[in-house]
């Protein structure tokens, strides 16, 4: 499509803008509004060199990510959508968000170049259009120790300070933070689809998404029941590697729940210590309806949202009706769900072959996490400590009666301990972003301009897998904090 390479500055812009070509409901035309004196605070140089962009002609002009300036060939717009915030419907759009265009990569894929907190657009509603560096910042280190831990992520390539201050409880220094997704439709965009362009839209949207994520399925006799199939399994996978590292999203709105399977919008979302399917941390979150345990529950729930969109679209005469249809493929998500969870609790705990009695023993760990207030990733990855050959490590007496069982297991794999260490390695971080380092790395930053900690911080989540020595800082679990709470990034 109307791709234009970057010829004058040569860093490396090639922008195309899919998203336009669908009806005008989705999308309004609107730049984002100039901020005072953009000064750059982070660069994502791995994902700027994965993007085809030159990282030393972006750091000479901060204008370009800040909105001061567009890059060339972006024709910038937000865009519309819905969602159930809480479980009600509103109409919702890019309030305080811009995009770009989509960045054609040296690796030929496609990916929305969005600026979060560039000014107000036709949906702001009553909002200012901006956002404060620290929720920008936060974003960027949780979104990319996401991406490290090998969760399907939405990414952060830049955080630029405006020289703006942002009116919140108190004045707050402004930014905006560049994500880079591999869209932003989401269940809210059919939602809106449907309730403001009924069922053409729908389908036009449904088509978009098929060609831009799963063109495998355009041929499929049914590609609509065939779309919905393939979200879900996207979003029980999603669920499943939140849940092995104790990732609680915070705020699962279905505008904030992705068709491609991505994890977006990091806003009250933190990580579980000590483990706690009830662990809630979100300050907005008053019910618990996004509570650690809740969430592939809640993910169902969107799903049905979207599924409800799609049945009109695959009526079939003669047949029962798209609702009925939708309705049963829905049913398939709890077993997907329980299966992707299995598959990779089997991996946390060094098995590789299944066996009936596997999720009874992962499910029987967990309860012995809670029984004693664990720390879920500690527990997790200092099981291998507690391997066979381990003898001298002393067991938790709690523990005893587990350990001998999951040895007795772990006596019907193939491979030898030193493959089952590696294998529970792979599954078990040694290091997630806590809330305590992630805080003390935003206060230094947002409040005293000092980055070393958040950068020292993202140095060491970068590998989080590895088999190495790290300052034991970012591995201890902090002193118990019961009213710790997560704010929105508004
Ligand atoms: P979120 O909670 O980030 O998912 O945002 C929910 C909705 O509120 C989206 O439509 C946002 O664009 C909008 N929004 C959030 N903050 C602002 C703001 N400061 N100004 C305008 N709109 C906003
Ligand atoms: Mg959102």
């Amino acid at each position: 499509m109307n791709s234009q390479h970057d010829s004058q500055t040569d860093t490396g812009w090639c922008l195309e803008h899919s998203y336009q070509q669908l009806p005008a409901i989705f999308h309004s035309t609107c730049h984002p509004e100039p901020v005072s004196h953009p000064q750059w605070v982070l660069l994502n140089q791995s994902l700027a060199l994965a993007l085809g962009l030159d990282a030393e002609a972006l750091l000479q002009t901060p204008e370009v990510l800040s909105g001061n300036a567009l890059p060339p060939g972006s024709t910038p717009v937000a865009m519309a959508y819905a969602g159930h915030q809480f479980g009600h419907f509103n109409l919702l759009g890019d309030g305080r968000a811009h995009l770009l265009g989509e960045q054609r990569t040296p690796a030929g894929t496609l990916v929305d170049i969005h600026l979060k907190g560039s000014g107000v657009t036709p949906y702001s509603r009553r909002g200012d259009g901006r956002a404060a560096l620290a929720p920008m910042l936060r974003e960027y280190i949780i979104s990319e120790a996401m991406h490290a831990l090998g969760i399907p992520t939405t990414r952060s390539l830049a955080v630029i300070a405006s020289g703006d201050p942002v009116i919140r409880e108190r004045l707050l220094p402004g930014a905006i933070l560049t994500r880079v997704a591999s869209s932003h439709i989401r269940i809210g965009t059919f939602q809106y689809a449907a309730h403001v362009g009924g069922t053409d839209a729908a389908k036009a949207m449904a088509d978009y998404t098929i060609q831009r994520h799963y063109p495998e399925l355009k041929e499929q006799a049914e590609p609509y029941l065939a779309l919905l199939a393939a979200v879900m399994q996207r979003q029980a996978d999603l669920l499943a590697s939140w849940m092995q590292v104790g990732f609680i999203h915070g705020v699962m709105n279905t505008d904030n729940m992705t068709l491609s399977g991505e994890t977006i919008d990091y806003g009250p979302c933190a990580f579980m210590n000590h483990y706690d399917a009830q662990t809630v941390f979100s300050s907005i979150d008053h019910g618990g309806r996004y509570a650690y345990g809740n969430q592939p529950q809640i993910a169902w729930w969107n799903l049905a949202r979207l599924a409800e969109v799609l049945a009109p679209l695959t009526d079939r005469q003669g047949e029962a009706s798209g609702f009925e249809r939708t309705a049963q493929l829905l049913h398939t998500f709890p077993e997907r769900y329980q299966n992707a969870w299995l598959q990779k609790m089997r991996g946390k705990l060094g098995l590789c072959h299944e066996e009936t009695g596997d999720r009874a023993l992962a499910e029987d760990f967990l309860s012995l996490l809670q029984e004693g207030q664990a720390d879920f990733t500690h527990s997790f990855r200092t099981l291998s400590a507690l391997l066979p050959s381990m003898s001298q490590t002393a067991v938790p007496a709690a523990w005893q009666a587990w350990i001998t069982r999951w040895h007795q297991r772990l006596q019907r794999e193939a491979g030898d301990e030193a493959a089952v260490r590696q294998r529970m390695n792979q599954h078990n971080p040694a290091v997630i972003p806590r809330n305590h380092l992630v805080e003390h790395a935003l206060a230094s930053a947002a409040d005293h301009g000092d980055l070393q900690p958040l950068q020292s911080l993202m140095a060491v989540l970068a590998t989080p897998y590895a088999d190495c020595e790290r300052p034991q800082a970012y591995i201890d679990p902090p002193a118990p904090n019961p009213g710790y709470r997560t704010f929105c990034g508004t």
